[in-house]
């Protein structure tokens, strides 16, 4: 567990050996050997050290992905003990909560973040005149193909290593995660910091610090995307649960291997659109 919480002796390896032998700024010298040699190396190191490891290897080529959940608000403050100035990235599908926002303007007021609108391009008009009205409720992996995947792809296709707030207790589709991992899909490395906590950890992180969080997670909202998509969970359901009720969904795709998108995608006869619109 690279939790704060549980501080036990480690064996602590040298955490720059294989970055070392690296060259941030050369996608090529970054291979998923490397990367697994990385995550040897980092796993009993606590989330500051990952953090700060991945801004002293991969310096402006590294981004931080945020969704506003529980586990991001964790990041972005240790974001902010870490580097001079915290930048995050969420993608912007102009469907999420307006409690979303509002979170999104307290964080940068407290945190000082500078927050950065991932876009499409599809303004939603556009998505109901191309594909029909609300496609989420009809094709919801076709929507989040459109409005998360594909901006996604386009802004890491440039950056050497993103952070994301993924955790394995979240779901059984994250349950293998590494701390350190070769991200086949986008062709970088992946770093997930709180790979090891638990939902528990989380929270007594936030209301250690009294960080501020959705007030949409006191209305019985254990995980927030889309507004469309996401409802109030049941009693003792699972973190992800609530999301995309009604279909075998619980990721958007973007943390998904990109082979099994790309089979759906056929299957659903849009090989064409995913061509035109920059897969492979
Ligand atoms: S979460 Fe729902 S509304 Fe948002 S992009 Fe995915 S399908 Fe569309």
């Amino acid at each position: 567990m690279s939790g704060f919480i549980t501080d036990k002796e480690r064996t602590r390896p040298d955490l720059k050996a294989v970055s070392r032998r690296q060259d941030a700024h050369n996608p090529n010298s970054w291979n998923p050997k490397a990367v697994m040699e990385q995550n040897r190396a980092l796993e009993n190191h606590t989330a500051a050290e990952v953090i700060r490891w991945g801004f002293e290897t991969f310096g402006t080529e590294l981004v931080t992905a945020t969704g506003f959940g529980p586990s991001g608000i964790v990041v972005m403050h240790l974001l902010s003990k870490i580097v001079a100035e915290p930048t995050v990235f969420y993608l912007e599908t102009d469907l999420l909560f307006e409690e979303t926002y509002t979170l999104r303007d307290t964080l940068v007021d407290r945190l000082g973040l500078k927050v950065m609108p991932v876009h499409s391009g599809v303004s939603l008009w556009r998505q109901a005149q191309q594909h029909g009205p609300d496609l989420w409720a009809r094709n919801p992996d076709h929507c989040c193909f459109i409005r998360k995947m594909l901006p996604l792809r386009g802004f890491l296709a440039d950056k050497s290593a993103w952070i994301t707030a993924l955790r394995r207790d979240q779901s059984s589709t994250r349950s293998d995660i590494e701390v350190v991992e070769w991200d086949s899909e986008n062709g970088l490395v992946k770093i997930n910091p709180l790979a090891g906590w638990t939902s528990e950890e989380i929270w007594q992180y936030i209301h250690l610090y009294d960080l501020p969080y959705n007030s949409l997670h006191d209305q019985g909202y254990p995980s927030l995307g889309c507004r469309p998509c996401t409802q109030p969970a049941l009693d003792g359901a699972g973190a992800r649960s609530g999301r995309w009720t009604g279909f075998a969904k619980t990721e958007c795709g973007i943390h998904r291997r990109l082979q099994v998108i790309k089979k759906e995608i056929h299957d659903e006869g849009l090989s064409d659109f995913f061509e035109r619109s920059g897969g492979s």
